[in-house]
């Protein structure tokens, strides 16, 4: 259901009144975790001012150490909406568990299925059982193909607007928190008729190589970014290292402009 064979247009998905996939390119960004209201509200302004689309932001955190912060949960729910209502800005936030779906669908535009949860099939068929567009992110030892039928579990289920997004794998490399597989954005958009994202944060996990891998996504002819920001990173409960400043945030949306005028 998922592959360009049973459907060749590509797919549009609309993250509240926000197009994805076609020929927009779209910007998502926010902070990797959801602090308070003020720090969404100073991220929110500095995304929204850059022009980008979509506002992200995780109140419930699928953290690798159990003593990490873990998020806000249904306080970050709250925040994420009323960051909606004062900026206009559409909202993504992650579904880790398929209890959650029913309330975290109250609150957000989209429900993101995080790395870690890709192949959790259980959660699959929650979201694709209801009609939020679902953001899924690649698995980080997930093959392209099992990625797809990733997809094809939300697909089947009813809940066709679905947007893949490559996060970075696991590879022998450590310089980086991950190896970015831009390879898998063309291969991805050539076999399936759904939207692809790329994120430049998770896939590198070092700052300044957010925005030379931006813009590669573009030239690769990705859908559009989901980037950290934070107006604070080295105060950030979780990622920090990964965020842009607001002035690199700045710089970013300066320097994809062009290219995606010129795709
Ligand atoms: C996130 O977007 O903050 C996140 C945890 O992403 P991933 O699932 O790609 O690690
Ligand atoms: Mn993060």
């Amino acid at each position: 259901l998922v592959s360009r064979e049973a459907h060749p247009s590509s797919s549009i998905v609309k993250i509240g009144n926000t197009e994805v996939g076609g020929d927009t390119f779209t910007v998502i960004g926010g902070p990797c975790s959801i602090e308070s209201l003020n720090q969404s509200l100073d991220i929110a302004r500095v995304v929204k001012d850059a022009g980008s689309h979509v506002f992200r932001g995780g109140a419930f955190k699928p953290r690798t150490s159990p003593y990490a912060f873990q998020g806000l949960g249904e306080e970050g729910l709250k925040i994420l909406r009323k960051v909606s209502q004062h900026t206009g800005l559409p909202t993504v936030t992650e579904v880790v568990d398929a209890g959650d779906v029913g309330l975290i669908t109250e609150y957000v535009d989209c429900l993101q299925i995080g790395a870690r949860n890709m192949q959790n099939y259980r959660l699959l068929k929650e979201v694709g059982q209801g009609r939020k567009p679902v953001l899924l992110k690649r698995g980080l030892s997930a093959t392209l193909e099992e990625t797809l039928l990733a997809a094809e579990y939300i697909y089947h289920e009813g809940n066709h607007q679905v947007i893949l997004c490559e996060r970075g794998i696991r590879t022998y490399e450590t310089a980086t928190r991950n190896t970015l597989d831009l390879n898998g954005v063309a291969w991805l958009k050539q076999r399936s008729h759904l939207p692809v994202l790329v994120d430049p944060s998770h896939g590198t996990g070092v700052r300044e190589l957010v925005i030379p891998m931006s813009r590669a996504a573009v030239a690769v002819g990705a859908d559009g970014i989901i980037v950290e920001t934070h107006t604070n990173p080295a105060e950030a409960l979780s990622d920090g290292h990964q965020a842009l400043t607001e002035v690199m945030y700045q710089e970013l949306i300066k320097e994809i402009m062009p290219i995606v005028h010129a795709m």
